[in-house]
């Protein structure tokens, strides 16, 4: 097992990360900017370092500081959490080549499946199903465009090969608008990635967002973790996460899962990753991969009994996977509710001193958060303050000790979006479950 691992991240992640290592017996270096020193892991770990300003660019995204940080403390691999450099191919071959382990897949898997369009081809040798497209780049000629998109049918949409964040994707609906988007497009995804390779697929129009968590250690070994629900989005960002995905064909879902970890072993995939898909009709097509630890992992956890993270770490030791598909079970249903430091009608962000903080509590309920009294909230980074996850038998069960503990929690003294998501939990078409991508946009008359 790794003696000591340094923790690349801030916020509730890297708390859940600090956890997880502690459990395994290792030692932890937290990293932090400027405005994070009274961070709770910062406080928890065994060792800490600043590694810059309060910028991101400046501490979290500065991988030569995070690179000297674990050089000062003998740190032997780094966990990137998620967002920041958790899924920078250049972050990881960096640590790799200073002779440090990245808690992540190999730089060149990253870099494969950070190319959209290199990562459809890849999944489609695997027999992973992918939305009908362009297979492959847009010629630079107008007349070949017309054909692929006559080919695959309005509406389509235009993305971009390196597109990222809900970022660099158009939506064409005629013919007379294809050139110029894909222009738009272009010129668009260079400013913003650099690169302007596009692609076009098909716009499914009611799609549901269902994704399949896999842990694998590159070794011929991978399992599935089954899938999760998490179509309830604003600007695609997620809002309320679920596992299982509710109303879909066992036969139809194995036959996904099997082409992920086939797929994850032809591209000698190591760590923990999500295959996202868009599902409609019955139908399910990858969207992308990402290659790193997600927000809404905990649902998956609820569910199976199984703690992501560390397997994620125990896989990157070079250890085979120590779990076997067939102990994976589903059991019961889990909800997670992300709570943002934000107005919950305006959603303008709401950075500032936290007064009081009183977590829900009971059976079934889990509140991942790094929150305390007294801790105040940054402005300058994401506003995800705390995930309340909920577990029961059923997702009935589940989803009424979500309205539960939604009543119960507290953050005094900064507003958060907690009164949505009690809104939301109690929708009754949500409450069916299966609602689609455009669900929570359209109640909110977006
Ligand atoms: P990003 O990497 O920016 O998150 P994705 O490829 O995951 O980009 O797509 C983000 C979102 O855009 C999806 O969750 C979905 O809402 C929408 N989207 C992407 N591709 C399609 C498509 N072919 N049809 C309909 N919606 C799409």
């Amino acid at each position: 097992m790794f003696e000591k691992v340094l923790i690349a991240n801030r916020g509730e992640i890297a708390l859940r990360i600090l956890r997880a290592c502690k459990e395994l017996g290792i030692k932890t270096v937290a990293v932090y900017s400027k405005a994070d020193r009274d961070l709770k892991h910062v406080r928890l770990a065994d060792e800490s370092v600043c590694i810059g300003p309060n910028a991101s660019a400046e501490s979290y995204l500065n991988i030569p500081a995070i690179i000297a940080a674990m050089e000062i403390t003998d740190s032997v691999a780094v966990h990137p959490g998620y967002g920041f450099l958790a899924e920078n191919a250049d972050f990881a071959e960096q640590v790799q080549k200073s002779g440090f382990v990245f808690i992540g897949p190999d730089a060149d898997v990253i870099r494969l499946m950070g190319d959209k369009v290199s990562a459809i081809d890849a999944m489609k040798k695997a027999g992973v199903p992918t939305v009908p497209g362009s297979d492959g780049p847009l010629p630079d000629d107008r007349e070949a465009c017309s054909v692929i998109a006559e080919r695959i049918g309005y509406p389509i949409i235009i993305k971009a090969a390196a597109g990222g964040g809900g970022r660099g994707m158009r939506v064409v609906h005629t013919a007379s608008a294809l050139w110029n988007s894909i222009q738009v497009t272009k010129s668009e995804a260079k400013a913003a990635f650099g690169d302007d390779t596009v692609y076009m697929e098909k716009f499914l129009q009611n799609p549901r967002h269902v994704e399949v968590q896999i842990l694998a250690d590159g070794q011929g070994n991978a399992i599935h973790l089954f899938d999760r629900d998490c179509s309830l989005q604003r600007r695609h960002q997620k809002v309320i996460e679920e596992a299982p995905a509710p109303g879909i064909d066992m036969a139809l879902r194995e036959q996904v899962y099997d082409a992920c970890t086939r797929a994850c072993n032809e591209i000698s995939y190591r760590g923990a990753g999500t295959f996202e898909f868009l599902y409609e009709d019955g139908g399910f097509y990858f969207i992308e991969m990402n290659t790193r630890i997600q927000v809404e992992h905990p649902v998956t956890e609820m569910i199976t009994g199984v703690d992501l993270i560390r397997e994620q770490i125990k896989v990157c030791t070079g250890e085979p996977l120590s779990i076997k598909q067939e102990d994976i079970k589903v059991t019961g249903h889990a909800f997670e509710c992300r709570i943002n430091a934000e107005d919950a009608k305006t959603f303008m962000p709401s950075p500032g001193l936290v007064k009081t903080f009183h977590p829900p509590g009971g059976l079934g309920i889990r509140v991942d958060s790094h929150l305390y009294g007294g801790y105040t909230v940054p402005p300058y980074y994401d506003s995800m303050i705390a995930k309340v996850i909920t577990y029961g038998d059923d997702r009935r069960s589940a989803l009424k000790r979500m309205e539960i503990a939604l009543e119960e929690l507290v953050v005094d003294g900064i507003k958060t979006n907690t009164d949505l998501q009690k809104e939301l939990v109690r929708d009754s078409a949500f409450g069916e479950g299966g609602v689609n991508i455009h669900y929570l946009e359209k109640k909110l008359g977006l």
